[in-house]
């Protein structure tokens, strides 16, 4: 019963509308029968007026009975009803059948819907017997799916990456620690190789903590301060200028002091030495990343860009999911954790801003940050 509920309610108020419409159209074809041969039948037996006067000349009336008019109102009258209901009642199983036939596949959505769980996320409800609003509603359906679907799977491997990238520093710890220990008489030179390696993986692990806690803590940070965005710039270029220096490459920044948006300042630092700190890692011996600050009427746009190994296309729409790393990055074991831009992502949605990155391999790698200026 509840599963036809839509299917029954639209069929009885087609069913009251037409009853009614029916009862109406009767009653005023009984009224017009009864009004116009009902009087006609007494001013006949009363001999007021002649039989059928348009008869063509030499034909005679019929002969009629003194009731026949009202025999035929009845009859008519009779007849009149039988047939309201009979065709009502046609009318309203068909309504029934073909409201059910419009409604089969809106139930073909809903138990399709029903059969969602999280271990058939990749189903897709058919489109082919779908049409107007109910095939909108399955497209949207079936886009919610997807979405759902790929955030299911960034959560499902995020635990498994987070774990990975934690594992392997501490196995690289262990095996050095059994290295040092399987000699019996360990010298200056292996402590400090030992402790150089230790001192790696710790690097390692912390900046994959943190990434973590930022991932996890950023929801809470309250983002509404003026920032001015150009010495935020200038600062991240000096702190990593170190190591641009040891990669020999080219790091500089062009912009104006004034340029000022609402935000959390240590994140802004943080998006930008992120970038930067990406735009020398991932270089050349010889490059250069320039960073510019811009403005228009109402926008802040920080565009970092290097000359340094690129992106591949199909990595490039992945850069900024957790623990994503591109094969180039990993073959060329420059150190990393993959949660940098995953980072920087969410501290722009946090600020309302946008990031958006071009590159092409072998050649190069541009950042663009947008901010709703103040
Ligand atoms: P990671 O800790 O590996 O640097 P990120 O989240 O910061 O993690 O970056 C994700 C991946 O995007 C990197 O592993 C690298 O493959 C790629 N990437 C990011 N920035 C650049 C860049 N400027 N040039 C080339 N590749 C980059």
């Amino acid at each position: 019963m509840k599963k036809d509920t839509l299917q029954i309610r639209i069929t009885v108020i087609v069913g009251i509308i037409m009853t009614a419409a029916c009862l109406l159209l009767t009653a005023n074809s009984l009224f017009s029968a009864r009004r116009y041969y009902g009087d006609y039948a007494e001013l006949l037996e009363e001999g007021l007026v002649e039989y059928d006067p348009v008869l063509p000349d030499g034909v005679l009336p019929p002969a009629i009975e003194p009731d026949f008019y009202q025999t035929a109102v009845r009859k008519f009258s009779f007849q009149s009803v039988i047939a309201m209901m009979v065709i009502g009642i046609l009318a309203l199983a068909l309504t029934y059948a073909a409201v059910g036939r419009m409604l089969r596949s809106l139930k073909e959505l809903t138990r399709s819907v029903g059969e969602v769980n999280d271990g058939n996320l990749d189903r897709r409800v058919e489109l082919k017997k779908a049409q107007g609003e109910v095939l909108e509603l399955t497209d949207s359906f079936n886009r919610m799916l997807s979405r759902l679907e790929e955030a299911f799977l960034i959560q499902k491997s995020f635990a498994a990456n987070a774990a990975h990238e934690l594992k392997t520093p501490l196995s690289v710890m262990k095996s050095s620690l059994q290295v040092l220990e399987m000699d019996p008489n360990p010298g200056t030179e292996d402590y400090r190789e030992f402790m150089a390696d230790t001192k790696q993986s710790l690097d390692r692990i912390i900046k994959t903590v943190e990434g973590l806690l930022s991932l996890a803590n950023l929801k809470d940070v309250p983002a509404d301060s003026e920032v001015e965005v150009y010495p935020l710039i200038k600062q991240a270029v000096q702190e990593l200028s170190a190591a641009a220096h040891s990669g020999n490459v080219a790091l500089s920044a062009v912009g104006t002091d004034g340029i000022s948006v609402y935000g959390n300042p240590d994140l802004l630092y943080r998006v930008f030495c992120n970038l930067i700190e990406n735009a020398v890692k991932y270089n050349r011996p010889g490059g250069t990343v320039l960073v510019t600050l811009r403005q228009d009427a109402d926008k802040a746009y920080v565009e970092v860009a290097d000359d340094g190994i690129g992106i591949g296309e199909e990595a490039l729409s992945h850069i900024f999911e957790p623990f994503y790393r591109a094969d180039q990055s990993r073959s060329q074991k420059i150190p990393g954790s993959g949660l940098g831009l995953a980072v920087v992502k969410m501290i722009m949605e946090r600020h309302n801003g946008e990031i958006e990155a071009e590159s092409a391999v072998g050649e190069g790698t541009k950042f663009l940050v947008t901010l709703k200026k103040i």
